[in-house]
């Protein structure tokens, strides 16, 4: 595979900056790749394990002479690791972005970036619970999609590369604007999320009454809700806190839909409960078909656990 930029600088070195570096070096799509973490404890690893071919003590350095540079951080710190860096943005770079929020990403980002330089949202839907540098592998994105978010009248030739970096780097890229790609979100992973963090909850308030049966005798539903509900409290608390409208939205319907299950229950209203789960059924088959999870009961991801 080409190279498609020289330098690219990765700030935040989690699980998506480092599962990025493994794949650019797998497809040979960068030439040097810089890093930059804020705790000593995160770069020292990187060092230790060769996450990036230079690490550096500051943003400020990492991003110098880049013609790439990807912000892997919290949603919730964007805007002020572009206020950091912005000043030592080379002429005619690319800012880029792997947040799981785009409207309040572009709002906080956008405004720091001086003239001549291409600011191209992005989100690749592609994760595990698992954070932090050790944490990535090379086929993270393979076969998942990477939504490009540009704002209007970006540099068409800018997006045209990153995109070819996303390709590289395994994933199916569409672009998509910010608004929607929001929404859609809110109902495939941020309400999803929410809904397992309560789920987790409810089941630890009545551990303390049954002991511990509930890990116990934890079925298959029990534990995937336990597996998202493992994700990075950071990175979740920033996802609700800037996509607070679409997420409100999507769980508004959810509380409806549930109160017209629980309804069916009491009522005993069977038909109705089997022509919905015969509905949502549907659904899963479709996903896979789709080639987006497999038919494995622990969705597929056991083996890229680390
Ligand atoms: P992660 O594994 O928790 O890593 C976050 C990284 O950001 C860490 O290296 C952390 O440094 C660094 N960081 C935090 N605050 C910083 C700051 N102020 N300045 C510089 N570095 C800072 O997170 P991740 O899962 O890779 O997520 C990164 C981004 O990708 C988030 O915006 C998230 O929404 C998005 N995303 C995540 C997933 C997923 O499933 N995890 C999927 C798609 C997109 P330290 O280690 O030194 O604290």
């Amino acid at each position: 595979m080409a190279q498609v930029y020289d330098r690219v600088a990765l700030i935040g070195l989690g699980l998506i900056a480092s599962s990025l570096f493994w794949a650019m070096k797998r497809g040979g799509l960068a030439g040097e790749v810089t890093g930059y973490a804020r705790s000593d404890e995160t770069r020292a690893t990187a060092r230790e394990i060769g996450l990036c071919d230079r690490v550096c003590d500051s943003a400020a350095e990492a991003v110098k002479g880049a013609d790439l540079v990807v912000l892997c951080v919290p949603v919730g710190v964007m805007g002020a690791v572009a206020a950091e860096i912005a000043p030592h943005l080379a002429p005619g770079a690319t800012v880029t972005d792997v947040g799981s929020v785009k409207a309040d990403v572009i709002a906080q980002v956008g405004p720091h970036l001086p003239e001549g330089v291409h600011f191209i949202p992005a989100h690749p839907l592609a994760g595990t619970e698992h954070s932090g540098p050790r944490s990535g592998f090379a086929e993270l994105f393979d076969n998942r999609w990477c939504l490009l978010v540009p704002v209007e009248g970006t540099d068409k030739d800018a997006i045209a590369r990153l995109r070819a970096l996303w390709e590289g780097a395994g994933a199916n890229v569409e672009e998509m604007d910010a608004e929607h790609h929001d929404l859609v979100l809110a109902v495939t992973s941020h309400a999803p999320h929410l809904i397992a963090y309560t789920m987790v909850g409810v089941a630890d308030d009545l551990r303390r009454v049954t002991d511990s049966e509930v890990i116990k005798y934890s079925a298959a539903g029990f534990r995937d809700f336990t597996r998202i509900a493992a994700s990075d409290p950071t990175m979740w608390r920033d996802v609700f806190l800037t996509n607070k409208d679409a997420t409100l939205e999507i769980l508004g319907r959810f509380t409806e839909e549930l109160f017209a299950l629980q309804r069916a229950i009491r009522t005993g209203d069977g038909d109705h409960l089997h022509a919905y789960f015969t509905r949502t059924r549907a659904i899963r088959r479709g996903i896979i078909e789709a080639g987006q999870d497999t038919d494995a009961p622990d969705f597929g991801r056991g083996a890229r656990k680390s």
